[in-house]
């Protein structure tokens, strides 16, 4: 069996499950979406959103791309951040990287061409400006600092968008812009940043 119908077979397991266990499980689910959170991620299949956080579908708004780039012309994250604060009204925004990234690690290489090249050069620009601390690191310590630094730089861009200056200029509070790392070793993530309106 291909792994694509082993995955509609598992669906319809999981459905009848669901629905044995909760009868009015999707009725509630498609009903609508109240979640208070939005999360920025890396498009990697190790770093499964729901799985990670141990959060049920309805829980969390997600958007996700190679190592999770907060992109100022990127009309894909902008529209995402956009629906989140000012239709979901989410109170909080995770950008989450993590250790080992592969889109992180290909920007420190060379070979890079077309829309990769052009996604990645976002990263570039974050090792530029801390040249002199990472030149300093052994080549895996090298990775995970950026994996750091490249996740700091996101959330910080999120803090300049105008969509979270307005947000933060009509609420005092919320939404707090977080940055986590995702240690794939361990399964544990932890906060390294957090930002709320000024
Ligand atoms: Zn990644």
């Amino acid at each position: 069996m291909e792994e694509y119908q082993k995955i509609l077979l598992q669906n319809k397991a999981w459905a009848q499950d669901t629905h044995e266990y909760d009868e009015e499980y999707f009725t509630r689910l498609a009903a609508t979406q109240t979640p208070q959170l939005l999360w920025i991620g890396c498009s990697d299949s190790r770093v499964s959103t729901g799985r990670v956080t141990d959060t049920m579908p309805g829980e969390m708004f997600v958007h996700r791309n190679i190592a999770n780039l907060v992109v100022e012309d990127d009309i894909n994250v902008l529209s995402v951040v956009q629906y989140a604060v000012e239709v979901l009204k989410v109170r909080h925004i995770i950008v989450c990287g993590h250790y080992g990234c592969g889109g992180v690690k290909a920007s420190m290489s060379d070979g890079k061409s077309g829309q990769i090249a052009q996604w990645l050069s976002n990263i570039e620009d974050v090792y530029e400006r801390h040249r002199d601390e990472l030149d300093a690191l052994s080549e895996a310590r090298r990775v995970n600092r950026l994996v750091e630094l490249n996740t700091i730089v996101q959330v910080k861009k999120l803090a300049k968008l105008d969509i979270i200056r307005r947000a933060w200029a009509a609420d005092a509070h919320y939404p707090t812009l977080h940055g986590w790392i995702f240690d794939l070793g361990t399964g544990l993530l932890d906060e390294i940043l957090y930002m709320a309106p000024d």
